[in-house]
């Protein structure tokens, strides 16, 4: 018997593995497929709540603890397991920008450095840029990390930390006896450990549906496009009437994203690819000289309100969750995993836990 049983293999699963093994605890993490190849994958790895001020404070407090730490834990990965996950400042420009006065006074608030350039600024800034300096915010300490490139790092951690990673193992039952968790039926045979975290993002609802309706997830495509630009032709993060580019350090830019209910369904379409590189040659055109490179889709876990469940089951006190971040897994990942081995291992948790439990307002 194994400590600790994981389900799923993305940012969050991962990440609470990591933090599970550092802690001492046995560690066996079932993937249905293969690790860090679904929305984890699939996301731009933006730093940061799209426009921080309109997220819910626990979505704000997760970010905030995770973004403090991601400079050294992205360094420590790296100098571990050589693989970069490329953290870097990028900075945001937010083009276009709603209610700008609440969004500096929410800055003010939350101690996060804001300006607002002018014409020549943002000339200076970003030189390629065609977006006016209306409504336009700067927040220069927004970070991104390149999201394959952590996961491809965090899995060679794991690795080195003795973390058992099973793919191609699909959890399919939680088999309960009295008040506990007995065990994890899987496509692949019966595990059981002495506690289990439900990671399963967009599926983690279907997984928990008999013991936990209350975890309500529900998968939300969203498609990316990738140029293969050059490095220098951008070099901040531009986010503009909800859709965003994403300069990459080696010169390609992403280009996201839609926002589309269409239940499990990942399948990608022309109409998304046009209207991304229409967004993207409008606010960047030297992108008209520069090929799309890939396009693709991910479903991100959505609870109600964006804000993630973490937290034990109130019966089964054996069974725990950390999933449902919807637009922000990788800005709340950090601190998301610390809490959820927090709870687990009985230390004071980073956060408050109550506004992620299954009873509270998602
Ligand atoms: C287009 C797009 C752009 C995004 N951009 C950003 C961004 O810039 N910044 C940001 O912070 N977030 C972003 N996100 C959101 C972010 O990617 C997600 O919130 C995050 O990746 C969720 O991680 P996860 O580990 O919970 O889920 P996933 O990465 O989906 O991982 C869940 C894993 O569980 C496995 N699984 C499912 N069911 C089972 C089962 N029964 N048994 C075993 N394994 C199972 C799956 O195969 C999968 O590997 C974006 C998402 C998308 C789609």
């Amino acid at each position: 018997m194994t400590d600790i049983i994981i389900i799923g293999g993305g940012i969050s699963g991962l990440l609470t593995a990591r933090e599970l093994a550092v802690a001492g605890a046995a560690v066996t993490l079932l993937e249905r497929r293969a690790v860090g190849r679904e929305a984890s994958w699939a996301g731009g790895g933006i730093l940061s709540p799209l426009y921080p001020w309109q997220a819910p404070e626990p979505i704000t407090a997760l970010c905030r603890c995770s973004q403090a730490v991601y400079p050294a834990f992205t360094g420590a990965l790296f100098e571990a397991t050589g693989i970069d996950p490329e953290w870097t400042q990028s900075g945001l420009l937010i083009g276009d920008c709603p209610n700008i006065d609440q969004a500096e006074a929410w800055c003010d608030r939350h101690g996060v450095r804001h300006a607002r350039p002018g014409r020549q600024d943002i000339g200076e800034l970003e030189p390629g840029l065609a977006i006016t300096a209306e409504q336009l915010i700067y927040l220069p300490d927004i970070a991104q990390v390149r999201n394959p490139r952590l996961l491809a790092a965090l899995r060679a951690d794991l690795g080195n930390r003795r973390v058992r990673i099973l793919e191609d193992h699909e959890a399919i039952d939680l088999k309960i006896a009295g008040e506990r968790l007995q065990s994890v039926g899987t496509n692949r045979g019966t595990f059981t450990a002495g506690q289990c975290v439900i990671a399963a993002g967009a599926w983690s609802g279907l997984l928990g549906r008999q013991l936990m309706p209350e975890l309500t997830i529900s998968p939300v495509k969203g498609q990316m496009i990738l140029f293969a630009a050059a490095p220098g032709l951008l070099k901040h993060i531009v986010l503009s009437q909800g859709r965003y580019l994403i300069p990459r350090r080696d010169g390609r830019i992403l280009v996201g994203s839609t926002v589309e209910y269409t239940d499990f369904d990942k399948s990608i379409t022309q109409d998304a690819r046009d209207a991304l590189r229409h967004f993207a040659v409008t606010v960047v055109p030297g992108l008209k000289r520069h090929d799309i490179e890939r396009q693709w889709a991910g479903l991100r876990p959505a609870s109600p309100n964006g804000v993630p469940f973490i937290g034990r089951h109130a019966t089964f006190d054996n069974l725990f969750f950390n999933c449902g971040h919807f637009r922000n897994g990788f800005a709340m990942a950090p601190a998301s995993a610390r809490l959820i081995a927090d709870l687990m291992l009985g230390r004071a948790p980073i956060v408050a836990p109550e506004p992620y439990g299954l009873k509270a307002l998602h």
